[in-house]
């Protein structure tokens, strides 16, 4: 289904607006029992963008602060089950919250942040003991740490233990020992086995490379060597890409190169110094297991919601939701990866980010096309609510 952009911003200000109180007609004479009150269940969720529709650096942006209050009773519970499906990170989940709920003045869960990094957590098995390099802005570490990764050093510990490993470190005007002494505990758990001499297995991209030129090298030292740098030749460790977005919309005017150049830069240098081409996995959009991800989560959210105790019971193992909405604004990552995973999700595009065009999208159109998210919530509250 499309829908012609003017028009839908037409209808959405011909309309009057209704305060949030109006949009559930339930909410106003809220029972306490279950005899006196059959809940008006939402089939619906919503996934937001954050980057670009919601925030622009650390500003709110597009009316989200009004939008998103929309999806809360009076009481502050949560009324629309919504979730952040961001291909950003670098802090875990539980500080991200924490943050965006300070920034949008709303209770954010830990459980309604999905970040690019977020799908790590399900290869914890395969590394749980093993020694694995975490990269990128931030804390790498100890977001990998909270998933229960045991052994793991943030790229900067990592190359601490290599003398001149960077060669152009002396030119470079800032430090990495603040960070490194914060993560001591980290670098104790890991000096138990010798780094120097241990293989890496694997290597996490959490959040966007600071320094590209010493983290190019070091991994290419780690991959090309099986793990071992200042080694030999040897059989490349798995590599994980948190996201793979070649741009993105942050606090200047144009877009910012992202971690899908990052990966490009690595892959082209990496082929012309090894024998095999670069091999590695990329998570967060547009990779359809993020959607599915974000389906079972907006699912718990749910069932664990005021939506009434019997849905737990009755329909732990049915399909809630009718149309699942993604509000992005870039086309590459948000609609392309809504496309893809198909029913029930539902694309809208904003232009407050990436897009900024006056139609749809030529390669990847999305289902609605509006200017704010604000204007997005509005169209998906009067369609589902009927108001
Ligand atoms: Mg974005």
């Amino acid at each position: 289904m499309r829908f012609q952009i003017n028009t839908v911003i037409r209808v959405l200000q011909s309309r009057n607006r209704r305060s949030p109180l109006s949009l559930f007609p339930y909410e106003a004479s809220r029972p306490f029992s279950k005899h006196h009150y059959e809940p008006q269940r939402p089939s619906f969720g919503i996934a937001f963008d954050i980057d670009g529709v919601i925030l622009r650096g650390h500003t709110p942006i597009g009316g989200s602060l009004q939008a998103l209050r929309r999806l809360y009773g009076d009481s502050g519970a949560l009324k629309i089950p919504f979730l952040f499906l961001t291909n950003g990170g670098g802090v875990p989940e539980s500080n991200r919250a924490r943050e965006l709920s300070r920034l949008l003045g709303v209770k954010i869960l830990p459980s309604q942040v999905v970040q690019g990094h977020s799908p790590f957590k399900e290869l914890k098995n395969r590394f749980e003991n093993e020694l694995i390099v975490a990269v990128g802005k931030g804390e790498p570490a100890a977001v990998m740490s909270e998933y229960g990764f045991k052994n793991v050093l943030s790229i900067d510990e990592y190359a601490s233990y290599f003398d001149n490993i960077d060669p152009l470190s002396q030119y470079k005007n800032w430090t990495i020992q603040n960070q490194i002494n914060k993560n001591n505990t980290l670098k104790e758990m890991a000096t138990r086995s010798n780094v120097s001499s241990d293989r890496v297995q694997a290597v996490f991209v959490v959040s966007d490379s600071i320094d590209w030129s010493r983290d190019i090298q070091v991994l290419c030292d780690i991959l090309r060597t099986g793990g071992l740098p200042g080694r030999g030749i040897g059989h490349q460790p798995p590599l994980y890409f948190a996201s793979d977005d070649l741009e993105y919309q942050a606090a200047f005017t144009s877009e910012r190169l992202g971690m899908g150049a990052f990966r490009i830069a690595v892959e082209a240098i990496f082929n012309r110094i090894h024998p095999n081409a670069l091999e590695y996995t990329s998570f967060g959009k547009p990779n359809p297991f993020v959607f599915k991800n974000a389906e079972a989560i907006l699912k718990q959210l749910w069932l664990s919601s005021s939506y009434g105790v019997d849905a737990v019971n009755n329909e732990e193992n049915s399909q809630p939701f009718k149309t699942l909405y993604m509000i992005g604004d870039n086309p590459s990552v948000d609609i392309n990866g809504a496309r893809q995973a198909g029913h029930p999700w539902f694309s809208i595009l904003t232009r407050t980010g990436v897009f900024k065009g006056k139609e749809n999208h030529a390669d990847f159109p999305a289902d609605l096309v509006v200017d704010t998210v604000e204007d997005a919530v509005n169209y998906i509250l009067k369609k589902e609510l009927s108001l």
